[in-house]
């Protein structure tokens, strides 16, 4: 059975960018629910006890596994996306993620430039991420449920931008709720951490 992962933070830890309003909503309800559907899908097949990656490679892009790819996938990007937040976040780097976006960005305004400008200009819902691929730093949108991993790269961080993550706090403006993390609530260790 796949569990919903604890909160890593308190619920209004992220507030005034992401209320505990939201988070009772995005986490207690949205996030729950593509876990307990991955858990009925599941339920007496070979995935049972797959690990949720392989469950998400193995179905994606096929039409006839849609349902358990979107509940697998947004199971496994909510719970990436918790863990790119955390409480007093964003700005800039430091370390080898500092030089690697003065690499891949030409510094730290490129990269946030551009993190804003992708995930805001996903058309409907989906998700903007910060990806190494192929050695370098880079920026892609994704829609409803897709994953950059199986397209071959790596999330570093993503940026939830179904209206279910913003509309409660900043209605139709994703561009400041998107601002906001990027300033604010970015979690750089995890990052780092995902760098390997
Ligand atoms: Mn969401």
């Amino acid at each position: 059975m796949f569990t919903l992962p604890p909160l890593p933070y308190a619920d209004n830890a992220l507030d005034p960018v992401i209320s505990a309003n939201t988070i009772s909503f995005h986490y207690g309800k949205h996030h729950k629910t593509y876990v307990d559907n991955l858990n009925n899908l599941v339920k007496g097949t070979d995935y049972e006890n797959a690990p949720l990656e392989k469950i998400i490679s193995e179905t994606a892009g096929k039409a006839d596994r849609a349902a358990l790819f979107n509940n697998a996938a947004q199971t496994w990007n909510h719970t990436f996306y918790w863990n790119s937040l955390k409480a007093n976040g964003g700005g800039k780097p430091a370390g080898k993620l500092a030089q690697m976006i003065d690499a891949s960005f030409g510094g730290y305004d490129g990269f946030k430039k551009e993190m804003s400008a992708t995930t805001v200009s996903q058309f409907g819902s989906g998700w903007g991420w910060l990806v190494l691929d192929a050695g370098a730093l880079k920026i892609v949108k994704t829609g409803n449920a897709e994953v950059p991993f199986t397209k071959g790269a790596k999330p570093l961080l993503t940026i939830d931008v179904w209206e279910h993550a913003y509309y409660l706090d900043h209605q139709n403006k994703r561009a400041a709720y998107v601002d906001a993390v990027i300033d604010r609530l970015l979690n750089w260790d995890f990052a780092t951490q995902n760098l390997g």
